[in-house]
Parts: structure tokens; C-alpha cells; sequence
């Protein structure tokens, strides 16, 4: 069972589209749901990043007015030309000059055209990695970014420093890549994307203010060698709903501090399982006076790799038959689900309590003051 927070995910659009200084983009695959990106777009989100063409699709069915950024750096030419053609998809992002041919191509050598070159940057400031797969080293940027500058009409610089990035550091590290690129290349670049990686709030992550972040980027944004007229764009996906959802699970049976739960590795909690993300967990009982113990989990899929271990920390005495509810799954949560060994169907509700913890609600205590300990309601 999901529980969804509209408010809560209301507020964290509220804070970006306020605070950030230039445009925030939703970065879909975080989480697709409709319902969500109605909610953000209510609020003022009107960027969104999309990965694929069934997200292009989804999301300008949902949203007609929206504007789509084709962010993905490697892309099929029948996708870019549907985009472009049908969609109205004028941004789009790459890493090689082979990407770029097949952008000018599948548009017609489109004049309209905004393309923004993907660099590789660092991701050891985050918990998880996106260093390897994508982006243009800086050594071979120059060609590529001088090559991309004539086939577009606005030249942009994106990169991501990866997921959950702790530090507003880790931003200002990209940018001083993108800087020595600009200045290697020469040439003029109308926009530069910090991309995702905006962190959010977990048991043992707990991350500085998300305004530290900004300033950060806006100070390093400022200083760089661009047009005056610029602009600054960012890609959150995680920040903007983690906090959107939960999940409540059932007990199903207890051996020793293992609980075989009914969701798991092939369910919501895929990152539980395969990266070993911990969850913040309550047990719905109301005897809170029980004493916490560690926790693994078991999904209910008869693979042993659907397990999650933790620790979560539960009342001692928990037990099969009773529930508990997981915390901060509207990131990369339900939209892992799959129907693997006939689980995986879950209803979804509305919900108006709040999440089990915040970065937009202003009353977090500073976390550099703090003990870096998540409260838990
Ligand atoms: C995944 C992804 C994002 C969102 O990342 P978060 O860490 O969830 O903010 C943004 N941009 C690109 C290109 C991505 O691949």
C-alpha cells in the first residue's frame, strides 16, 4: 500500500521554483506518476526532463504546454525525430559528435535547436555513482563543444555529480570543470545545467541546508566566463519527491531479526535491496515504549536476492501480522516496481499527515549543529 503526500511534494516544487536561482526541471525518472507531475506543475515546475520516448510521450500527454528536455545523451534517431516532430521538443543533450549527427539529422539540421554537451564529472561527493557511463572528458570537450555550437541555437553545458550528493561541494567541483571547458573551447554557452543530484533526507544522510546548495551554485554560476544573458538550469529529481510517498508493509513471518515482508527487491524497494539504502521505518502499533532492535528484511519474491539489509531499527518484540511503514519511497520507489512472481500490485491512497522527514518544512534544526541523526516523527 503507497501512501501519497500531495502537500508534501506541493512544497518542495514551492521551494525550488522559488528559491533556485534559474529553472528547475523535474527529472521524470525519480518518479512518472501522473498525479505527480500534475501536482508540480500546479506549482510552477514547467521543465521537464525526460529519458526516453515513452517518457516524452507520457508526460506531453499529461502536461500539453510543458517544455521537454531530451536529456538522455544516447538516443535512437526515430525517438529524436518523434520528439522533435510530434512533441515539441526543441532541448536536448549528448556526449559525441556521433550523437550530435544523429540529433542534426533526425531534425533536418533544425535551427530552433538547443543542445546541451553532456560532461563527465566527478561523483565522489554522492551516494550513488553516475561518473561512468555518460559524459565527455574534458580533455576531448573542446572539438565536441565547438562542433555542437554550429548546429544549435542555444549551447548549453550539463553534467550530473550523481545521486544524493552530500555536499553543495561536489557543484561547485563540476562547475570548475565546466569553466576550464568554456575557456578551452572558446566559445559562446547560452546555458549551463548542474543537472540532479539534490539530496534528500535518510537515516544516516543527513545532508546540509538545500539553500547552502544554491547559493553555492549560483555564486560559481555567476563568476563564469558566459553571456551575460545565460541562464541556469537544474535537474531535480529525488529532491522534488522523496518526500511524496510511503509504503506500508506487512510482517508476513519473523526468523530471528530477519522479517519476510510483502514488498522488496522487485518491488518498491529496489534500492534497499541493491544498493543497500536504508529507509527510515516506523512499526504502526501503538506501544512505543518497546525498545528498538536491527532489522533485515526479506521481500516476498522466492529469489534470495530480494533481500534488504538494513538495519531498520523496529520494536523488539514486532512481530508476523503486524505493519510497518517505510518512509521516503516517492524517489525511486514505486517507480522500480515490477509484477515479478505475481507481487508487486499495491493501491495507492492520499494521505495528509507529514513525511517522517523534511528539508522544506523549516523546522530541521541545522544539521552542522546537529548529531546527523534523522528524528523520526
Ligand atoms: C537521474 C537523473 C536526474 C535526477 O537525479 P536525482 O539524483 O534524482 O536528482 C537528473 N538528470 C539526469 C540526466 C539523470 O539521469
Amino acid at each position: 500500500m503507497i501512501l501519497n503526500r500531495p502537500h508534501a511534494a506541493a512544497r518542495a516544487a514551492r521551494f525550488f521554483t522559488e528559491k533556485f536561482p534559474g529553472t528547475a526541471m523535474y527529472a521524470v525518472k525519480a518518479n512518472p506518476s501522473p498525479d505527480l507531475i500534475r501536482i508540480l506543475w500546479a506549482e510552477g515546475v514547467t521543465h521537464y526532463d525526460v529519458a526516453s520516448i515513452g517518457e516524452v510521450r507520457m508526460v506531453r500527454e499529461v502536461l500539453p504546454e510543458a517544455e521537454l528536455c531530451f536529456m538522455h545523451p544516447v538516443k535512437t534517431k526515430s525517438a529524436i525525430r518523434e520528439a522533435y516532430q510530434q512533441h515539441g521538443v526543441r532541448t536536448f543533450s549528448l556526449d559525441t559528435m556521433e550523437e550530435l549527427a544523429k540529433v542534426v539529422e533526425a531534425t533536418d539540421s533544425a535551427q530552433d535547436l538547443r543542445l546541451l554537451v553532456r560532461m563527465r564529472v566527478s561523483s565522489e561527493h554522492s551516494e550513488l555513482s553516475l561518473a561512468s557511463k555518460f559524459g565527455v572528458d574534458l580533455a576531448d570537450a573542446k572539438p565536441l563543444l565547438q562542433a555542437t555550437r554550429q548546429h544549435c541555437d542555444a549551447l548549453g553545458i550539463c553534467f550530473h555529480v550523481g545521486s544524493q550528493a552530500m555536499t553543495p561541494f561536489a557543484y561547485v567541483q563540476a562547475l570548475e570543470r565546466v569553466r576550464a571547458a568554456i575557456a578551452e573551447a572558446a566559445v559562446t554557452v547560452d546555458i549551463i545545467d548542474v543537472g540532479g543530484g539534490f539530496p534528500s533526507i535518510y537515516p544516516d544522510l543527513d545532508p546540509p541546508a538545500m539553500e547552502d546548495y544554491f547559493a553555492q551554485i549560483h555564486r560559481h554560476f555567476e563568476a563564469m566566463p558566459i553571456s551575460y544573458s545565460a541562464e541556469l538550469w537544474a535537474e531535480p529529481g529525488r529532491a522534488l519527491c522523496a518526500e511524496y510517498s510511503s509504503l506500508i508493509v506487512k510482517v508476513e513471518k519473523r526468523r530471528g531479526d530477519e522479517l519476510y515482508i510483502n514488498d522488496g527487491a522487485y518491488g518498491a524497494l529496489f534500492d534497499a535491496a541493491h544498493v543497500a539504502w536504508r529507509f527510515p521505518v516506523v512499526a504502526l502499533e501503538d506501544d512505543l515504549t518497546q525498545p528498538l532492535a536491527e532489522f533485515s528484511f526479506y521481500g516476498p519474491t522466492c529469489d534470495d536476492a530480494d533481500f534488504m539489509k538494513g538495519p531498520f531499527m523496529l520494536p523488539e518484540d514486532i512481530q508476523a501480522g503486524d505493519y510497518i511503514e517505510i518512509g521516503m519511497l516517492g524517489a525511486y520507489g514505486a517507480a522500480m516496481a515490477t509484477r515479478f512472481n505475481g507481487f508487486g500490485a499495491t493501491l495507492g491512497f492520499i494521505v495528509e499527515d507529514e513525511p517522517m522527514a523534511s528539508l522544506y518544512r523549516g523546522d530541521r534544526p541545522d544539521p552542522r549543529e546537529s548529531d546527523n541523526v534523522v528524528s523520526l516523527r
